[in-house]
């Protein structure tokens, strides 16, 4: 039972991004992947799922065996797979209750009782749960609003990109506690994209990944990651992979400079 990606090269919009990445995430486990802005870490992401214009060259990517990249993005989330987005999309005239019954297809009054009680876990405050998807929230309150469908929905994989980013300290050690605990509740496996050891204060990492440049440069225990908070990327800065040195095999839809 593993999220297993195999020598994965994707680009988007004509620039290869992804230069070979493998790696393989087990039920129950977390991973953290850690490296610098631009490195390719939402690229991954939104490649997994199958975003519009995200193109993928070579490689596999398999859910407990399902083979995801033949999938339509709903389907990867049907097998299981869940995105928490770096940047939550707002979705004017769509309540949150409405989306999680479609993707559940539970009766409302479920829907609205188990929201509720996720809310409360993380210190939610309800009246957000009313609200259209994401419109007139903060960057904190839509993570915390991801992590309430998380919950709803206990998806098999999760990958959280920078679950972190805008949240308080307390709403953080909630969120992150909460994550933690459906790795044991529901098997859940996570990869968790961060910038900061201080996620994994309370989401203990099994593996974290170095990324750079689209590419694995090291994976190790917890340990790393806060050898990375004092070192910075800079010891593991490489020449490969460099943005345009491997250009060619996407097409190029806007022409090169
Ligand atoms: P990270 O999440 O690690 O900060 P991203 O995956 O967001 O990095 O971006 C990787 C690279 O891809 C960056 O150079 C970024 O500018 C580029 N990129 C991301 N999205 C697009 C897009 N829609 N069109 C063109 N380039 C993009
Ligand atoms: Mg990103």
């Amino acid at each position: 039972m593993s999220l297993v990606i195999k020598n994965l090269v994707a680009g988007v919009h004509g620039k290869r991004i992804l230069h070979g990445l493998s790696m393989t995430v087990g039920a129950g486990e977390v991973h953290a992947l850690m490296g610098p802005n631009g490195s390719g870490k939402s690229t991954l992401s939104h490649a997994l799922l199958g975003r519009p214009g995200y193109v993928i060259e070579s490689g596999t990517a398999t859910l407990d065996g399902t083979d995801l990249l033949a999938l339509p993005t709903w389907q990867r989330a049907r097998a299981g797979l869940f995105l928490g987005m770096q940047y939550p999309t707002e979705v004017p005239g769509v309540g949150l209750v409405d989306v999680l019954r479609e993707a559940l297809g539970a009766p409302e009054a479920d829907i609205a009782a188990a929201m509720r009680v996720e809310a409360e876990r993380i210190g939610f405050d309800e009246r957000f749960l009313d609200r259209a998807l994401n419109v007139d929230l903060s960057g904190g309150e839509k993570k915390r609003n991801e992590t309430v469908q998380l919950g709803v929905i206990r998806p098999k994989y999760a990958i959280l990109d920078e679950l972190d980013s805008g949240l308080d300290v307390d709403a953080l050690r909630a969120v992150s506690r909460r994550v933690k605990e459906a790795t044991q509740e529901f098997g859940l496996g996570v990869l968790a994209i961060t910038h900061y050891n201080r996620l994994l204060a309370e989401l203990t990492a099994d593996v974290v990944h170095v990324f750079v440049k689209g590419r694995i440069v090291a994976s190790g225990g917890p340990e790393l990651a806060a050898e990375l908070e004092k070192t910075g990327y800079e010891p593991y800065a490489t020449d490969a992979g460099d943005d345009d040195s491997q250009a060619g095999g996407l097409d190029d839809l806007f022409g090169s400079p």
